[in-house]
């Protein structure tokens, strides 16, 4: 593995590299910026040899969220997915995404969140533990044509 900040900051946390551990990171690692379920990466891990279970791909990508390594997406209620952050997502962690209805294609937004702005509001007028979601929808443009 070439990144060497993704190894600092699991040794950093205490976390040891484990086999699984380095397996579920490469995965997310060639999945760039997408997003992927843990039945995809369990997939992709196993599909020469059986390395490791459903189990503790789980419980890889729980630890490695913990520490902020990975990001899990609940889309519009459906199973979880995951995505591997980038080292600049640590700075501006909070952000949205698009789905097609089409072919599901997941694209992360950029930019600021100008939802922000109405819960700063709501801050200084003494409101607290807020949160929002935001669900964008519709057709990519592939799937426009
Ligand atoms: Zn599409
Ligand atoms: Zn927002």
């Amino acid at each position: 593995m070439d990144e060497q900040w993704i190894i600092d900051k699991i040794k950093a946390a205490g976390l040891k590299l484990t086999r699984p551990r380095m397996l579920v990171i490469e995965v997310l690692r060639q999945n760039k910026n997408g997003f992927i379920s843990a039945d995809e990466i369990f997939n992709l891990i196993n599909h020469k040899e059986k390395v490791c279970d459903l189990t503790s791909i789980y419980r890889t990508l729980t630890s490695l969220e913990e520490i902020q390594l990975v990001e899990k997406s609940d889309f519009f209620g459906e199973a979880s997915q995951y995505r591997l952050l980038s080292h600049q997502d640590h700075y501006h962690h909070h952000h949205h995404y698009f789905k097609c209805n089409e072919c599901g294609k997941i694209e992360v937004l950029c930019g600021d969140c100008n939802v922000v702005q109405y819960e700063n509001d709501l801050k200084k007028r003494g409101f607290s533990n807020l949160s929002h979601r935001l669900e964008l929808s519709g057709l990519c443009p592939s799937c426009n044509k």
